[in-house]
């Protein structure tokens, strides 16, 4: 019998205050959709579910001079809502516009797929190329975390257990960048990427100021092709340049034989989707 204890703290206070008591032996729970999944294929087996339902203070999209700042309980809907995001964070938007269903989207929350780590997760990718940092609060107070540092293997993140995502900080300058997603699936909803690619980049003039590439179901974690990045800075705007960027992110990708697809065809579908969406992203670019 699936027997746990399910406490729904009031505030953030009331949250640590029952993760120090439950220790290990207590899960955080947003929107419940990965871990009911987890506790139904006995993965799981807490003792409490500490939900963060009640903190809705945590479900925002707002913006200021220095950065974006998107609460980690903000749901994939409300980023599938937002013209903020769609307009200036079009990778993100359309990596939780097509993630799972409307009924997955109305209670999924953003903190929950990245805590979750998945490699398949649909906004890790977009997240990567937007530099965002994860904020952690935790007894000893705020740390400040990059994406990039964020995974260390599936499932595995360097999030401690008695701390809380509170939100992600996005650079506002990223707002001038052009940014894309591809999620790469057998069916258009319902479904894990076979292979995620995000892209975003800045220009001068003609000239590529800076890029980012992020993959996801291509490493044990979602990871930036540091290499093709490097190779694209200072590059003029051409077929054969983005051509290029994405033999060199394939070369990067470590990706595994699965029943969703084979290493060689997701490298393959690198090559194929990296140019393609810096010709989508270039179209989205501010200030040229
Ligand atoms: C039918 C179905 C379809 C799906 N389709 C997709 C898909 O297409 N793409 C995709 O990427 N995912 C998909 N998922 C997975 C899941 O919906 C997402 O990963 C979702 O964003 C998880 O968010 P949640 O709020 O439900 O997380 P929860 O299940 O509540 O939590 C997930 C993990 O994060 C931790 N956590 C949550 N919030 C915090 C926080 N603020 N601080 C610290 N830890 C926290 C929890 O302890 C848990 O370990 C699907 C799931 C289902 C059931």
């Amino acid at each position: 019998m699936i027997d746990y204890e399910y406490i729904k703290p009031r505030n953030l206070e009331e949250v640590f205050s029952y993760l120090a008591s439950f220790g290990k032996r207590a899960v955080l729970i947003a929107g419940g959709t990965d871990v009911m999944v987890n506790i139904r294929n006995k993965k799981l087996a807490p003792e409490a579910l500490i939900s963060l339902r009640g903190l809705r203070e945590l479900a925002y999209i707002r913006k200021d001079e220095g950065a974006y700042h998107i609460g980690a309980l903000t749901t994939h809907r409300m980023l599938k809502a937002s013209s903020l995001v769609q307009e200036e964070l079009s990778a993100l938007y359309e990596g939780a516009s097509q993630l799972g269903s409307v009924q997955i989207r109305n209670v999924a929350t953003l903190g929950g797929n990245i805590c979750n780590a998945a490699p398949s997760a649909d906004t890790a990718a977009p997240l990567l190329v937007l530099d965002a940092v994860a904020v952690l609060r935790g007894p000893e107070g705020i740390r400040k975390v990059p994406l990039t540092e964020f995974f260390i293997g599936p499932s595995q993140t360097v999030r401690a257990w008695n701390e809380v995502l509170i939100e992600f900080e996005i650079p506002a300058e990223i707002g001038r960048f052009g940014s894309a997603y591809h999620k790469l699936s057998r069916r258009k909803a319902m479904d894990l990427p076979i292979l995620g690619v995000a892209v975003s980049l800045s220009m001068r003039g003609e000239i590529i100021r800076e890029a980012r590439i992020a993959l996801s179901v291509a490493a044990p974690t979602p990871i930036r092709a540091r290499q093709a990045e490097g190779y694209l800075k200072g590059k003029p705007v051409q077929e054969e340049v983005f051509a290029e960027a994405g033999e060199l992110a394939a070369q990067e990708a470590s990706p595994r034989d699965s029943l969703r697809g084979q290493a060689w065809y997701r490298r393959e579908m690198i090559e194929t989707f990296v140019p393609r969406m810096f010709k989508k992203a270039l179209d989205r670019v501010k200030n040229r």
